[in-house]
């Protein structure tokens, strides 16, 4: 079963995570002609059900890992059951999320493999007949290219770089899902549990609208107006510019930007946002941006698909009592 690409999902007791996705999405880029060979590996307990959806949504062949081990993340353990595989389908690329585990997991699989290991990429690209990746370097000061040198190169990948893929068919007839237990040992760790954190929140990796604040919010009343737009839109969420973090005006997990998540909804309303490069970094790869800035020459306008020039708190009620127009005609 020679592979060109192998992508290594992610699951939580036995579900696929929604950033698992981007792994397709990378893999198209990776195969802009798709002639090569695709294969999904799901590891969990339990993943027959979850991978005949898989196969079936995004008609590629899916192979499910099973051991009672990996109910809960365990990257030693799964780079143990992987490494057959790997061996089985000698992939050209090995692409995982940029994850606490699919680093670890990386890691494991390249000095197991004497695999290059390219981590945290966000683009890709062609120089002169080779495949080559872009990560960013010291905060986003500096972007660096890098090409494997092996004939096997094990990739891990930002979340938010690759948007998610739509509703684009499947192949028909492509996906097909196996499923294995393995035999594997690991000498690394046992999880004896999982409970979710208080503050947990993964609501903008998972929307497909973000209607972010800004500083030009004025006050922190005034949140209520960015509330109101997040409702006008189905499976939408609220982010803020790293300003309105620090005023504690939103929680962290809500931030945009370097030093907060990088998102790529199919749309990001920003509202009295700048534009610094800081905060670009975070929403640049939105499938559609809309900024509305009182500013006509701010920044975030050149990065904008539509750039509304006006204050947020009178456009803001606009758009909402026009859509709910709408839906009430
Ligand atoms: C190491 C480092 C890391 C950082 N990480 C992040 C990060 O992760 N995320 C992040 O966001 N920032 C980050 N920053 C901060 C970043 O440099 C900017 O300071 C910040 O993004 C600015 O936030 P802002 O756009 O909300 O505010 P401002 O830059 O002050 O912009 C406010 C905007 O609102 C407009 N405005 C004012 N009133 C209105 C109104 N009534 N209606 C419409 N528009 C209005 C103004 O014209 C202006 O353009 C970082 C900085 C550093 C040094």
């Amino acid at each position: 079963m020679q592979t060109d690409i192998l992508l290594i999902a992610e699951t939580i007791e036995n579900e696929l995570t929604p950033l698992s996705n981007e792994l397709i999405a990378f893999a198209r880029k990776l195969l802009p002609n798709k002639s090569g060979r695709l294969l999904m590996v799901i590891p969990g307990q339990a993943v027959q059900q979850v991978a005949e959806q898989a196969a079936e949504i995004f008609g590629i062949p899916v192979l499910g890992l099973e051991h009672d081990g990996l109910r809960y993340p365990n990257p030693p353990l799964l780079a143990a059951g992987l490494q057959p595989v790997m061996e089985e389908v000698s992939p050209s690329f090995t692409c995982l999320l940029h994850s606490t585990r699919g680093c670890q997991l990386a890691t494991s699989l390249s000095v197991k493999n004497r695999a290059s290991c390219i981590t945290a990429i966000e683009s890709i690209s062609q120089e002169k007949e080779q495949t080559v990746f872009k990560r960013s370097l010291f905060n986003g000061k500096f972007v660096m290219t890098l090409a494997p040198q092996t004939a096997q190169a094990i990739l891990t990948i930002l979340p938010g770089a690759f948007s998610r893929i739509g509703n684009e068919e499947p192949p028909p007839g492509s996906g097909e899902a196996e499923v294995r237990k393995i035999d594997a040992r690991s000498a690394g760790f046992s999880p004896k549990g999982l409970a979710e954190m208080e503050e947990s929140d993964n609501a903008l990796e998972e929307a497909d609208v973000i209607v972010s604040a800004g500083r030009g919010i004025g006050k922190q009343e005034n949140l209520d107006l960015i509330k109101n737009a997040v409702s006008i839109f189905s499976n939408a969420a609220m982010a803020g510019s790293r300003t309105v973090i620090d005023q504690g005006w939103l929680p962290y997990q809500r931030q945009v930007g370097e030093t907060g998540k990088t998102v790529s909804p199919r749309l990001y309303i920003a509202c009295g946002i700048s534009g610094a490069h800081q905060h670009v970094v975070g929403m640049k790869n939105s499938q559609w941006i809309v900024a509305i800035n009182t500013d006509p020459q701010a920044v975030i306008f050149s990065i904008s698909d539509y750039g509304i020039v006006e204050d947020l708190k009178t456009f803001l009620p606009i758009l909402v009592e026009k859509k709910k127009k709408m839906f009430d005609a």
